[in-house]
């Protein structure tokens, strides 16, 4: 039996920013990862919002492997057959501190690894904990391939299905309307290519947001990232209505709502083919996304244990903006403060580890949950990813189509397509529902 100050589980975002900000403060402190190193086992999309996190980790960013710095959007609304894409290319984003930049976990988790190992931190990979120690109540360490390790504290970086969070009872029984499913593809190709194809400069990047009918009337949409030399691809889907539409088995893959299905027919959109053309896959995966917000957040702290990042479901996705990046590297960094002042009392006990609740009560995460609590119910309307899409095409193409007869009045093309479309309760319904995010 070993003993140690703190056990982190997971080397993801969450888990190495505690494992760093401990280890800087003199802690001793052992990070337990199952991948084969740190972001072998975990998925992004890839966009990091670093506004929200350059105060609380100030001196990481300049030497950060990080892939190109977000400076035009992209928002396209999808039709069976049509679609509108916004472009949003503002001065702003290319002025310092710029807000956002892509990633990909492989090589920044290894990099983020090395920094808390640099610092003190004892990070190992290719470990699996299997079980929480618990005694009279209290978490007092963890198993991992038999081998018992006891800490004054624990802490579950354990990603979205975390086990952790589970076997302590913080976390009530998973409702599958509270998780999506995301499938996504990295696409390599060169750099010179992704600038031409993107309009960009140097290490800048686009991020381009999808929604309409890609995810075929399924809660979700679609994202693609520009990194240095790849592109990242992907979909997300909501579970209850992937489970609804095509049944519990979601790998399905006769299902045309299978999330692999629905990715190669988004790759097969006009929209996204010249974008991939030549392009060389050379990573697939799927991973599980916490997206029950404000409503569905477990409690954060038990007797000698905190939970940080998706294991405590601290994502916010409102359609145009995804993000939890910057919610797990604050929420880690908030996690290791409250650890080190239990440190100083000498005192893990439950009343002592509730300053990490105060701390992200007073923090952005909190703040954005909160105030975002709406969205999920707002974004599970079908309406969203069906009729508006079509209708705002649809009408659109009336109005630019130039064909061999006669063409109406513009008034009256719109004024159709509004009486048809939008004079209706269920339409009243949703605006008056979009008061509320
Ligand atoms: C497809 C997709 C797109 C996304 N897009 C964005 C985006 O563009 N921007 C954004 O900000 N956020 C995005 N997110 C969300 C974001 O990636 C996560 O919120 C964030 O990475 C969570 O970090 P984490 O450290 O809490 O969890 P994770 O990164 O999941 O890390 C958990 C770690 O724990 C390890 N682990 C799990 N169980 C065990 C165990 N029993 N023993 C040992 N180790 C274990 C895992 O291997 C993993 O390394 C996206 C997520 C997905 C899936």
């Amino acid at each position: 039996m070993e003993k140690v100050e703190f056990v982190v589980v997971g080397a993801g975002l969450s888990g190495l920013a505690t494992a760093l900000v401990l280890a800087e403060a003199g802690a001793e402190v052992l990070v337990v990862e199952r991948g084969d190193y740190p972001g072998s086992k975990n998925v992004t999309g890839g966009r990091l919002y670093l506004g929200p996190v350059r105060s609380y980790l100030p001196d990481l960013w300049e030497e950060a492997p990080l892939e190109r710095r977000v400076v035009k959007e992209r928002l396209t609304m999808m039709a069976p057959g049509s679609s509108i894409t916004a472009e949003l290319s503002s001065e702003r984003f290319r002025n310092p501190p710029f807000p956002s930049y892509t990633l990909l976990h492989a090589t920044f988790d290894r990099w983020f690894a090395d920094q808390a190992s640099a610092r003190g931190a004892m990070v190992i990979s290719g470990y699996k904990v299997d079980d929480v120690l618990q005694k009279d109540g209290k978490v007092i360490g963890i198993v991992s391939s038999g081998d018992e390790i006891h800490a004054d504290a624990v802490v579950a970086a354990d990603g979205a299905l975390s086990f952790m969070a589970e076997k302590t009872g913080l976390l009530k029984p998973r409702a599958a309307k509270n998780y999506a499913v995301a499938a996504k593809e990295i696409i390599e190709l060169p750099p010179h290519v992704i600038e031409d194809r993107f309009g960009v400069e140097n290490d800048e990047g686009t991020a381009q947001l999808f929604f309409g009918s890609l995810t075929a009337g399924i809660h979700g949409g679609g994202f693609l990232y520009t990194n240095q030399a790849s592109l990242s691809l992907g979909l997300v889907l909501a579970i209850q209505d992937l489970m609804d539409k095509s049944g519990p088995n979601l790998s399905n893959e006769e299902s045309a709502f299978s999330p692999h299905n629905l990715l190669e027919a988004f790759k097969d959109r006009s929209e996204i083919r010249p974008l991939i053309a030549d392009g060389h896959s050379v990573e697939y995966s799927a991973h599980i996304i916490p997206e029950g917000g404000f409503r569905a957040l477990p409690r954060l702290f038990t007797d000698g244990m905190l939970i940080v990042g998706d294991a405590a479901g601290f994502t916010l996705n409102l359609g145009v903006t995804v993000r939890g990046m910057d919610l797990a590297l604050v929420s880690g960094v908030l996690a290791a403060r409250a650890l080190l002042r239990a440190r100083e009392r000498a005192d893990f006990s439950s009343a002592s580890l509730s300053y990490y609740e105060t701390l992200i009560k007073e923090s952005f995460i909190w703040e954005d949950l909160k105030t975002f609590q709406h969205m999920p119910d707002f974004l599970s309307n079908p309406r969203i990813y069906e009729r508006y899409p079509s209708m705002a095409c649809d009408l659109l193409e009336q109005i630019l189509w130039v064909g061999e007869g006669t063409k109406e009045k513009l008034s009256t093309t719109i004024l159709r397509t509004v009486r048809q479309n939008l004079f209706r309760i269920s339409v009243l319904r949703d605006l008056f529902t979009m008061r509320k995010i």
